[in-house]
Parts: C-alpha cells; sequence; structure tokens
C-alpha cells in the first residue's frame, strides 16, 4: 500500500467535519472516507487513555488519501482528554451513559492504574444518553451506517469481540493480543452494549500498557491496515 512520505507526517492533510459540540463547546471532529463508510474507528472516549489519539492520528496521517471505507474519530471525548479525566467536563463516564437496556443510574466504579483498587467513582450521567459527547456519537453512527465500529481504548491488552468476527480475528491475529467475548466485569450503558443492541458490532481493541515507541512499532501499522484497505 502506498503511504506518503515520511516527512509529511506531521500534519492530516484533510480536514474533518464536525459532528457536534462537547460540553465545553470543543468541535466534535470526524474524518470521513472518500467512498462508502464499513468501519467508524474512534479513540479516546476515556479521556485519561490519550495514546489511542496519538496512535490513531499517526496512522491516519500516513495515508496518501482519505482512507475508503473506514471513518476515523481521533477523540470522542475531547473535553477528558484536554483534562486529563476519565468522564467528560461533567464528571461522566461516556462509555456508561449510552442509552441501553441494562444502564444504570447510581456512581461507576474505575481503577487508576491496573494496580489500583476500583475505588473511584465517576457518573454515567443523570440519564440514559444525557452527555452532548454521547449523544453526538449516536447521531454519527446512525448516520454512518458502519458495518463494524472498532472501539480504541487501553490498557488492557485485548480484541474484546463478543461475535468473535473476522475482523475481530484479524486484529487478535495481526497484534498477537488475546481475542475475548467480554471484558470480565459488567459495563452497563456502555459504547459496545449499545452497538449490539443497534445490531451493530463492536469491537473492543484494547492496546497493552506500552511505551510510545513500542505502540508506534507495534499497533499503529495495523491501524495503518485497517485504514488502508479493507480487512473484510
Ligand atoms: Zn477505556
Amino acid at each position: 500500500m502506498n503511504l506518503r512520505p515520511r516527512q509529511e507526517w506531521g500534519t492530516i492533510p484533510w480536514a474533518p467535519d464536525i459532528y457536534g459540540r462537547s460540553h465545553l463547546g470543543i468541535p466534535l471532529e470526524v474524518w470521513r472516507p472518500g467512498g462508502t463508510c464499513r468501519i467508524l474507528v474512534f479513540a479516546a472516549i476515556h479521556g485519561e487513555e490519550p495514546e489511542t489519539t496519538f496512535a490513531l492520528s499517526r496512522a491516519l496521517r500516513q495515508l496518501t488519501a482519505p482512507s475508503l471505507h473506514a471513518a476515523v474519530v481521533l477523540a470522542a471525548n475531547p473535553d477528558g482528554l484536554i483534562r486529563g479525566t476519565r468522564g467528560n467536563a461533567r464528571g461522566v463516564e461516556l462509555n456508561r451513559n449510552f442509552p441501553t437496556t441494562d444502564w444504570q443510574p447510581g456512581p461507576v466504579a474505575h481503577r487508576s492504574t491496573l494496580d489500583d483498587p476500583r475505588d473511584v467513582t465517576l457518573s454515567p450521567g443523570a440519564s440514559a444518553g444525557s452527555e452532548a459527547e454521547t449523544k453526538a456519537l449516536i447521531g454519527l453512527v446512525h448516520e454512518l451506517r458502519p458495518k463494524a465500529v472498532i472501539a480504541l481504548h487501553a490498557p488492557l491488552a485485548c480484541v474484546d469481540d463478543p461475535n468473535e468476527s473476522v475482523l475481530g480475528r484479524w486484529i487478535a491475529a495481526r497484534t498477537g493480543l488475546p481475542l475475548v467475548r467480554d471484558v470480565g466485569y459488567p459495563t452497563p450503558g456502555s459504547f459496545g452494549t449499545w452497538g449490539a443492541e443497534q445490531g451493530i458490532p463492536v469491537i473492543t481493541y484494547e492496546f497493552p500498557l506500552a511505551t510510545t515507541d513500542a505502540l508506534v512499532r507495534e499497533h499503529v501499522p495495523v491501524l495503518v491496515e485497517l485504514l488502508a484497505r479493507r480487512v473484510t
């Protein structure tokens, strides 16, 4: 596949569209495909996982032309990204805010690092789908109608694909990460559950705990392939 020369990797050569605004008013950006959308790849719905934005951006910057089949969202939660918080600017864990049949009110516990206890609490939102970023992402998915969505996260080091689809198995084989059918704990109101209820398969691609150099070496090339050619 043809890639831009390395000297040009400093910028993204195409302008995104704006699919909404965050709570703080930051544009929610999508880089649209040149053809029919088959996959949507998004990063940083958790603001303290900036490596997902960096890796996806680095992949996008290597393409010679917009992906024919993939839409790209570099930051689904830009307020959290600039503040370094998992949730959005209102303290809502967006990945527990989607309007699913299992959405639950009440605090959401998470751990700051893999070694910490699950003792930090966030909100799932005042109601299901209450947040600007959640509503905008739902609107984008309904508009794009992708055949699958790849949600980038870190650092659980697995490919979570309840369907064990061709695409999920390809990512697992290509990265060496284990393919799992769930992450081992309940995730009410998650994007993945919402997608499943809409009939849209969601593959959660969890980077390992890794240095920037290791991500560039081992995962950016996988993202480049996902954007540059149709895997399924
Ligand atoms: Zn995450």
